[in-house]
């Protein structure tokens, strides 16, 4: 039986009880069985295996293995391994094959991690549902006619189902946390900058961080700490010391807590998470934490700033997909201009191709002032309210999202009903703040988290605060 753990995972390897092998294999089975969440858009089995079984000779043979040792690893459509194809969730992509390997998944290969497959995801990471992929939705797990949240949905289900023991995600406004609260899972999406972006394919370059979604927050201490950190492929990763998340000690001292007290009442949330939320500001005041209602003026502009900025950003990304360069060209175009159109016009989904119109519109000139630069103030205005409250507390409770999981299909015609829940999951990513999902018990059949959100690079506080809360949960 696989472990939830990599503590617990390691442990039996190193007592012999299970075989790396054996690990792998029983992550095969769970993947063939839950074939129809389709949560995988490849399955790197052979590959796996073989790597599975070097370890567990170089183990018999006495060797010291890397701190990823037995570890099984799903990485979202996004982020580029050597040799490995990627895709972005998109045909526009079909076809081509990573040159290299992202910073942080290196990092992890050379700790003896081993990846069982990239899963699906929304196409280029645009998304809350997993709906807008190339290879269709994936399914929740906990219920299979609702999304499991996105983008990174093939992530958070690969753990949600067992078929790997982590998943590694990334977050332009929300995409690790939601679909880890969707499916029951802790989420994480460090300070912008902790992790190297190089090898995650850009989406919004000043938003996107690559985040964890795991059983545990240990297993996302130890993954962080051996993932973070400068590197000179990325001059947004900072030379800073990386602490050893993975050593600190839980955390049970009482903490000062703010929230936003009117959203805690409010009607815009779902009944369940209104519930989810009131238990788990009792469970805090329990705990003996102090917690404090504040004000924050901004909510209205949260998701159009985010929008904007976002979608500016995407249009001068994906610029580079031009059918000459990577991936899908079209066949019947008669010359470079044609090409273009053609290949992206075929290429890129209906979702994609909206928000590459909306970016180009807000940047275009005599717009731009009145979009762009505008949206960029009230960035700003964002980020110094939310350092203001964290100046003053620890950190802000909030919901993951307003609404529970949704039936697959049901928003696909309403584009901005999707953008609005991201309302309280954008934040950190405007402001650069490190953020947590985290699981709350529940009676109904759907999970559901709330968020926690802290102050620049104060990822091991924040995670050990989580270990303290899910001690005594
Ligand atoms: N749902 C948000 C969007 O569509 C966030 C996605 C993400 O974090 N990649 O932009």
């Amino acid at each position: 039986m696989a472990y939830n753990s990599i503590q617990a995972t390691q442990a039996a390897l190193e007592r012999g009880e299970v075989k790396t092998t054996d690990l792998v294999g029983e992550y095969l089975a769970a993947i063939n069985e839950h074939a129809h969440l389709n949560i995988y858009v490849e399955v790197f089995a052979e590959e796996a295996m073989r790597i599975a079984k070097r370890q567990d000779e170089a183990r018999a043979q006495g060797a010291r293995l890397g701190k990823m040792a037995g570890v099984i690893l799903s990485i979202k459509d996004v982020i580029c391994y050597e040799g490995h194809a990627v895709s972005a969730g998109s045909k526009i992509l079909e076809g081509f094959v990573s040159p290299y390997t992202a910073t942080a998944l290196q990092r992890l290969l050379d700790e003896d991690v081993i990846v069982i497959g990239r899963t699906n995801c929304d196409e280029f990471a645009m998304g809350s549902g997993n709906e807008n992929s190339f290879y269709g939705p994936t399914r929740n797990a906990a219920d299979v006619t609702r999304v499991p949240g996105g983008s990174s949905g093939g992530a958070a289900v690969s753990v949600q189902a067992g078929t790997c023991l982590l998943a590694m995600g990334s977050s332009t406004g929300g995409s690790v946390r939601q679909p880890a609260s969707f499916c029951g899972l802790f989420g994480f999406k460090p300070t912008y900058g902790r992790i190297s972006r190089h090898g995650l394919i850009a989406y919004g370059s000043s938003f996107d961080q690559i985040g964890y979604l795991a059983n545990n927050p240990q297993d996302i201490a130890l993954a962080l700490q051996l993932s973070a950190g400068a590197d000179m492929y990325d001059a947004t990763a900072p030379n800073k010391i990386l602490p050893a998340y993975s050593t600190q000690p839980a955390e049970t001292e009482p903490k000062s807590i703010a929230y936003f007290a009117d959203l805690m009442e409010s009607e815009a949330l779902a009944p369940e998470i209104r519930a989810a939320m009131q238990k788990t500001f009792a469970k805090f005041e329990a705990a003996g934490h102090k917690m404090v209602p504040v004000k924050f003026s901004y909510f209205d502009y949260v998701v159009p700033a985010y929008y904007v900025l976002t979608t500016a950003e995407a249009s001068s990304n994906l610029s580079r997909f031009d059918g000459m360069r990577y991936g899908h060209r079209a066949q019947d175009a008669n010359n470079l201009n044609e090409t273009y159109t053609k290949s992206r016009t075929e290429g890129f989904g209906t979702e994609v191709q909206r928000r590459i119109l909306l970016g180009t519109f807000v940047l275009s000139s005599g717009y731009y002032d009145a979009y762009y630069g505008k949206a960029q103030k009230v960035r700003r205005l964002i980020r110094d309210q939310l350092q203001g409250i964290l100046d003053a507390h620890d950190f802000i409770l909030m919901p993951v999202s307003p609404s529970a999981p949704w039936p697959i299909g049901e928003q696909t015609d309403d584009p901005v009903a999707n953008y609005l829940a991201d309302i309280y999951t954008v934040l950190a990513n405007l402001a650069g703040l490190p953020a947590a999902a985290i699981p709350v018990e529940t009676d109904s059949p759907l999970p559901v988290g709330y968020q926690l959100m802290a102050d620049q690079w104060e990822e091991g506080k924040l995670l050990q605060f989580m270990r303290g809360m899910s001690i005594d949960a």
